[in-house]
């Protein structure tokens, strides 16, 4: 990571990189107190820069897509082990 992850919080602690998983923010990083907002400042800077409009749009969708995809390969996989066991198993 970049020169940028050194940058400082208010504490003078060295910030923590996290990642947004919001929808308009999706796998944006910032950066923020490592001692939480409770115990530490309230430090928040974007690390990444602003996503277009556009991404921002398909991003989320492909996103859904995937995890519909692989709910359905989990529960093909569900069925082909059960008919490999009726099949040649009993
Ligand atoms: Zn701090």
């Amino acid at each position: 990571m970049e020169g940028r992850q050194r940058k400082h919080c208010h504490c003078g602690k060295l910030c923590r990189v996290q990642t947004s998983w919001t929808d308009s923010n999706l796998g944006r990083r910032f950066l923020v107190c490592p001692l939480g907002r409770n115990k530490g400042c309230c430090f928040f800077e974007w690390f990444d820069p602003e996503m277009c409009s556009r991404s921002k749009d398909i991003i989320p969708r492909l996103l859904k897509n995937r995890g519909r995809l692989e709910q359905d390969l989990a529960q093909l996989r569900g069925i082909i082990i059960i008919r490999f066991r009726v099949d040649y198993v009993m």
